[in-house]
């Protein structure tokens, strides 16, 4: 049997596992209720070559399509789902890309900060000389004025350039430790799916599936 499972949406889930996680609160506070199968609604066929939502007939541990018969054993679709998971979250090439590409942003400006920090101490320097050829009258005071400005109004750019450079750095720091954060809660979720209610993990599917296409014996 060849299985078709849609692809997870990352955002969805992470905004979704605070929620999991109060639910999970909750459940200590209330009568834990008798869920439905777990991918009712999300799983089909499409033999006729629309979507067919199966479903498990009382007596029967099998999602069956009642069109042509296609079925799969409502153990062996969790343990589909549940792979999906681990492949996601565990070895997704789009998620180390993610935390790659966040790392080299701030490595790349926190390069232009150095860059812009090293600017700014030689040009202090040089501010300052051609002011001691001033004082030591070297320099006439137009000459000052002259050489002086241009470097006056070009520190000015990089003192107001460095402190909005290191508030961006700031910011991406912080998001990145964030979504570093959200991908440990969301493997923690993976790891604990088999303890979880059966309702806990009826509301996971939901949140991240569209459907998932049973596809027929050949
Ligand atoms: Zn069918």
């Amino acid at each position: 049997m060849i299985t078709q499972v849609e692809p997870i949406v990352p955002e969805e889930l992470w905004d979704h596992c605070n929620y999991i996680l109060d639910e999970q609160e909750k459940k200590y506070n209330k009568p834990a209720r008798k869920a439905a199968h777990l991918f009712t609604g999300v799983v089909g066929c499409e033999c006729t070559g629309s979507f067919n939502k199966m479903y498990v007939p009382s007596n029967s541990p099998k999602y069956i399509c009642q069109k042509c018969r296609n079925k799969i054993e409502t153990t062996d679709l969790e343990g589909i789902f549940h792979q999906q998971l681990k492949d996601f979250f565990f070895s997704s090439d789009e998620i180390g890309n993610y935390l790659n590409n966040a790392d080299q942003v701030i490595k790349d400006k926190e390069g232009v900060l150095n860059t812009l920090i090293g600017e700014e101490k030689k040009l202090r320097v040089e501010m300052d000389k051609v002011y001691r050829l001033y004082i030591d009258d070297e320099i006439t005071s137009e000459g000052f004025g002259q050489r002086h400005k241009p470097m006056e109004e070009q520190l000015k750019q990089i003192t107001d350039q460095i402190p909005e450079l290191q508030g961006e750095i700031d910011f991406l720091k912080i998001q990145y430790l964030s979504s570093d954060q959200i991908l440990n809660e969301a493997r923690d979720l993976y790891s604990r799916w088999p303890d979880l209610q059966p309702i806990e993990k009826r509301k996971i599917i939901e949140n991240i599936t569209d459907r998932i296409v049973i596809n027929q014996d050949l």
